[in-house]
């Protein structure tokens, strides 16, 4: 396949954001792209060169990408630079000065797997003279690449490609692609990518045997399994009631979720959340994991919380995030901020994969499996039968330190539901407003310049959650609040790798930032209650006609969800259901001993 083509296929993506049209180009790219430049397109096309665990980066920053345009161009460097702040997109840049120049007549077209493996060198260029061989690669592709390849090709070497192709959607052209695109192939695909994390292997499998194929994929030491997630619920009653009057019910750890691959031999790996490498952040549970363990391979899920060195109590979440991202001081971090990892569940147990067990055989297998140590423990546990057993296990949590309960099922069906968020378990936390039951996981797609005190800075940030359906951002609130002086005086650097002078495609609002964001960053925002708002898109109509839903009142709490995507914050879907939680628990409070019985969240409150 030539680079034109999908280049081509490219400006039409970039044309539109209807779900529908991006399946159709995709089906097309599919059927254009061979068996080994199927992984090669997927990943173009998503802005990356791997699966993201594999955390691939190509280290090309805008003075490294002007250099190799300046290079191909003949236009002295300033010059590039210049037309850059002018355009605000170097791929613009690189766009225009390709085509002020004439072009190598002899130049042979560009092909996918040719730059495909170009960029791969890039990437791998590391150490001494690394910078001058990535402008060397990229400045004899821009050589041979039109105007429009130039555009995207720089586009893509700045993280900046954003074409709004969701794994949904490629999901979804993959059904359509190599099944009849129905429901049932959708989620066999979609099984398959959950288990794996890799689209491109996927992709290559179904190519060579059709859905057939996907049944030789396993779950491999190593390669990340994307987690299983928990549904919400008003209170404990609800929660006893999904889960038959029996459930697991656990402490509810604020930390940082992880999965570690403890394999027979070798470096253990952590996988984050969001499925980023961060093993290296912490070093004591890649010691500690391998001793902690009867079994090895193994994989298996915790949370990583903070705790602290004299009293080993665990301390809140936010001295965590002093160790995330962090390359040096390891060692004064590791003494300062030790973590312990409470383990909660396990995927692989030795050559057994256990996920398709009913959970309670998981957990038996997990107290079996460990070897409990100060830095791996195993997270607390409690089978209650009543809803006062359980509000009684609730409060004991939160005495303890914890922000509430994970409540698990242990029906013969609860196994491990790779990427599912599911009634198999039910979060329910300690309430910290009246009206509100959780916290929102909101994301940036916009900024209002500051006046007063904090002119010159971000004044307050506008915020939207993911519509499912359509894939748009949907704005919700404007925060201002919650942003200490040091956070404030880092948002420009934080938001500058999202900012844009028109609206991303992908967003919906009525208001008018003075600086737009393509999604990227989330925050975890608190407020006073969700109301019926004309002035807000999310979820517009789907609660009354002419009205979407607004945060009132909101805050940030000082937690940047760096574990979390945009398209892994909240949900409208999931705006909607803690509105109508928060409307049923008003009717609860309107009519006490309601539905709510010896549950009432009032118990529960601070
Ligand atoms: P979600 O992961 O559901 O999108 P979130 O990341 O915002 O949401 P919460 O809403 O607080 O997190 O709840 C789910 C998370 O709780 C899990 O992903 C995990 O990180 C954490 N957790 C803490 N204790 C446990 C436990 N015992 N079992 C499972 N998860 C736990």
């Amino acid at each position: 396949m030539k680079f034109a083509e999908l280049v081509a296929a490219y400006e039409r993506l970039d044309a539109t954001s209807k779900r529908l049209e991006l399946r159709e180009i995709f089906v097309g790219l599919l059927k254009d792209a061979g068996g080994p430049e199927l992984g090669p397109v997927l990943f173009l096309s998503q802005g990356q060169l791997r699966p993201e665990y594999e955390g691939v980066e190509l280290g090309v920053a805008n003075s490294l990408a002007r250099r190799a345009i300046a290079g191909a161009t003949g236009v002295p460097d300033a010059e590039v630079a210049r037309s850059e702040k002018l355009s605000g997109d170097l791929g613009l840049t690189a766009e225009e000065l390709l085509r002020g120049r004439s072009p190598a007549a002899d130049a042979a077209a560009i092909t996918v797997e040719e730059l495909y493996r170009a960029l791969r060198s890039v990437a791998d260029a590391k150490g001494e003279g690394s910078q001058d061989r990535k402008v060397g690669i990229l400045s004899a592709l821009l050589t041979r690449s039109t105007p429009l390849e130039g555009k995207y090709l720089v586009r893509f070497v700045l993280g900046q490609l954003r074409l709004g192709v969701r794994e949904m959607t490629i999901l979804d052209a993959l059904a359509q692609r190599y099944a009849d695109g129905s429901k049932e192939a959708r989620s066999r695909i979609e099984a398959a990518y959950n288990l794996t994390s890799d689209l491109g292997l996927v992709a290559e499998a179904l190519d060579r045997g059709g859905l057939e194929a996907l049944g030789a994929l396993r779950l491999e030491v190593g390669r990340p399994i994307r987690p299983m997630l928990a549904e919400r619920s008003p209170d404990l009653a609800d929660v006893m009631e999904r889960m038959d009057g029996r459930a697991a019910l656990e402490m509810k750890y604020d930390g940082l979720r992880v999965q570690a691959h403890v394999p027979e031999e070798g470096p253990v790996r952590i996988f984050s959340r969001r499925l980023e490498e961060i093993g290296e952040q912490f070093p004591e549970l890649v010691r500690a994991l391998p001793g902690a363990l009867r079994r090895r391979p193994a994989i298996v899920e915790g949370e990583c919380v903070p705790i602290d060195p004299e009293t080993e109590e665990i301390r809140p979440f936010q001295e965590i995030s002093r160790r995330r991202g962090r390359k040096y001081d390891l060692e004064r971090m590791q003494a300062e901020v030790p973590v312990t990892v409470f383990l909660f569940d396990v995927l692989l147990d030795g050559t057994t994969a256990t996920t398709a067990l009913p959970f309670g055989e998981r957990r038996a297998r997990l107290v079996d499996l460990l070897l409990p140590s100060e830095r791996v423990a195993l997270a607390d546990q409690a089978v209650v039968t009543s809803v006062d057993e359980a509000q009684a296990y609730f409060d004991r949590c939160i005495a303890l330190g914890g922000e509430g309960v994970m409540a698990k099922s242990l029906a013969p069906e609860s196994s491990y539901h790779p990427g599912g968020r599911g009634f198999w378990w039910i979060k329910y936390k300690r309430e910290y407003t009246h009206a509100l039951a959780d916290s929102v996981d909101g994301v940036v797609v916009g900024a209002f310049a500051g006046r007063g005190r904090r002119a010159g800075r971000y004044g307050a940030l506008l915020m939207a959650v993911l519509d499912e359906e359509s894939g748009r951002f949907e704005t919700f609130c404007k925060v201002g609040s919650g942003f200490d002086d040091a956070t404030l005086a880092g948002l420009p650097e934080r938001l500058a790798p999202f900012a844009r002078d028109a609206a991303d495609p992908r967003v919906r609002t009525t208001l008018l930032p003075d600086r737009w964001m393509a999604p990227g960053l989330v925050l975890e925002i608190r407020g006073a209650e969700l109301t019926l708002s004309p002035t807000h898109p999310a979820g517009f109509g789907r609660l009354k006609p002419g009205s979407g839903l607004a945060l009132r009142f909101p805050r940030f709490t000082g937690r940047f969800r760096d574990d979390k995507g945009p398209e892994e914050a909240t949900t409208v879907a999931e705006l909607v259901r803690l509105y109508q939680t928060q409307v049923k628990r008003a009717a609860d409070v309107a009519e006490p001993g309601g539905t709510t019985g010896g549950a009432s969240p009032a118990g529960a409150r601070e």
